[in-house]
This record gives structure tokens, sequence and C-alpha cells, in this order.
């Protein structure tokens, strides 16, 4: 039945965070199994960057995901150019590698906007979006951590935790409302992009160690198949996006190469 066709042949589909490491591969893998990719950063030249190397199945949009009126302008472009929407994928997020007594309240608050807020909106905005066809896909990247608490991660750690819950949430008022819209999350453990060198280069600083390497070490043996690469979790997302899921909704796809719980 799928025989020589891409696996999201002829999908329209949306992607923020798509100017770098996990949003970026998942852009360019659903390129290439044939679906029609807007990508979306806050970084406009690196979302250009990324879509100039798809090629013509990608269009760039800057998008700040904090941003409640920014994400009506992009779903509303989407659709006025391609009539649907049928999978978002929410990629951005900042981490914030800070105990507890060192995360500020406007930390905390600024977390949640970036990690929390945006998957709100974004998948209240992609749900409104696909209602007419009753159809579509919202795949939201949370983290292990929302699983797996750790101290030096108190902020983000919270920040998955509500996006995982949340997306379960989503899924089932999709599916009350009588329609095939699914809503799941992906759990990435060590995925090798500049958010994993960012914590690597923090955490050896507060061991007040400038050499990364001994962090570097210790963090590849946090899993037994070791750091993943962005592609790993972009895979996952295709199969999300895609009809060969059809009965998984408000799932959590945990793809952490085995990490061991400390
Ligand atoms: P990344 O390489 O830093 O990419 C994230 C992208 O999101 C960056 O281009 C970033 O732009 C963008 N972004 C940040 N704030 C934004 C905003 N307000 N509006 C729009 N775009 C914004 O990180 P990644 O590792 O690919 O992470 C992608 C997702 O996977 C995140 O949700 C992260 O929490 C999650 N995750 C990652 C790992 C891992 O080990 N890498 C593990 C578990 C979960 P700037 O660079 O300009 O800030």
């Amino acid at each position: 039945m799928y025989a020589g066709r891409g696996w999201v042949e002829g999908k329209i589909a949306l992607v923020t965070g798509a100017g770098s490491g996990i949003g970026r591969a998942a852009a360019r893998l659903l390129a290439a199994e044939g679906a029609t990719v807007y990508l979306t950063d806050i970084d406009a030249d690196a979302a250009e960057a990324t879509a100039d190397a798809i090629g013509p199945a990608a269009r760039a949009i800057r998008q700040d995901v904090r941003d409640e009126a920014g994400w009506e302008i992009v779903t509303g472009r989407i659709l006025s150019e391609q009539g649907q929407l049928d999978i978002l994928a929410n990629c951005a997020g900042i981490q914030l590698t800070r105990g507890l007594i060192e995360t500020s309240l406007e930390d905390f608050r600024h977390v949640f906007q970036v990690n929390v807020e945006s998957v709100f909106l974004g998948t209240r905005a992609a749900v409104k979006a696909m209602l007419p066809r009753k159809s579509g896909s919202i795949i939201n990247i949370a983290s292990n951590f929302a699983n797996i608490a750790d101290g030096l991660n108190t902020a983000y750690c919270a920040s998955k935790a509500a996006v995982a819950h949340f997306t379960r949430a989503a899924a089932l008022d999709c599916a009350q409302r009588n329609t095939r819209i699914r809503v799941n999350s992906i759990h990435p453990g060590c995925i090798n992009t500049p958010m994993l060198e960012r914590e690597i280069v923090d955490v050896a600083a507060k061991r007040g160690d400038p050499d990364t390497s001994a962090v570097r070490a210790e963090w590849q043996t946090l899993a037994p198949l070791g750091i993943g690469s962005p592609e790993d979790i972009g895979w996952a997302v295709v199969y999300l996006a895609s009809d060969r899921s059809p009965y998984t909704t408000g799932s959590e796809l945990v793809i952490d190469g085995g990490h061991i719980i400390r």
C-alpha cells in the first residue's frame, strides 16, 4: 500500500526550532519523505539556511514561539498557501542547566514560556487549522527529563513534564471531538546538538574545569548506546507524522539509548 511513496508524501508540515539540532533533522527528513515543510525559528538566518539546504520543498519563516499572534500568522499563511496543515512538530526549546537555589523566578518563567506556553499555543493553533479535515499529527518534543529528575535542571525538568502531560490532555480533547487529530510527545535522551554542547560546557564550568572532555566522556556513558544523533529523533517525528501510526495518540515515545537513571 505504501510502496514507492514517501512516508509523508503530499503532507504539509510545520516544524519549529528548525534552524538547529532536532528541528533541523526533523524538517530535513520530513521533506525527504515527501512533505512540504515550513521551517520556523527565532533565528531567521538559521531557518533560511536549513530551508536552502533542503530545497524547493522547504520554506523558512522567522517565528518566536512565545508570541501568540505569531502562531496565527504562521498557520494562516500555511492555510492560505496550501489549504491545509497536516503536521506540527514543536521542536523549539531551551535548556537551563541550573539547580533550585540558582534558579530565579524570572528564569523559571522564561523556561516555561519557551518550552511550555509555546507548545500550548502551537498545539491550539494547529488543532484549529486541522479541524476542518478532522485529521493531523502534532508532535511535541519533551525530554527524558520529563520522566527522570535531574537536580541540575530543575525548571527544565518541570517544563518537560508539563509538555508530556499537556500532550496527553490535548490528545484526549482531539479524540473526544471525534477527530483523527493525534497528539504525541517524544522524549529524547542526550542528543548531539548545540543544546547538548552548551550543557556540557555549562557543567564543566560549574565544576571549575574549562576542559569539557571529562563531562563529555561522562555524558557518553549515561546511556548504554551513548549519545544519539538528531536524526534518531527526526525519524521518530516522521513515524508519528505519517499514516503508519494511526492508532498512536496521547503517547510518549522515549528515545534515549537506554539512559540509566542516576
Ligand atoms: P537546539 O540545537 O538549541 O535547537 C533549538 C532551536 O530552537 C534553536 O534554533 C533555537 O534558536 C530555537 N529557539 C529557541 N528559543 C526559541 C523561540 N522562543 N522561538 C523559536 N525558536 C526558538 O536544541 P535541540 O537539542 O535541537 O533541542 C530541540 C528540542 O529537543 C528542545 O525542545 C529540547 O528541549 C529537546 N531535547 C533535546 C535534547 C538534547 O540532548 N539535545 C534532549 C532532550 C530534549 P537559538 O539557537 O537562536 O536559541
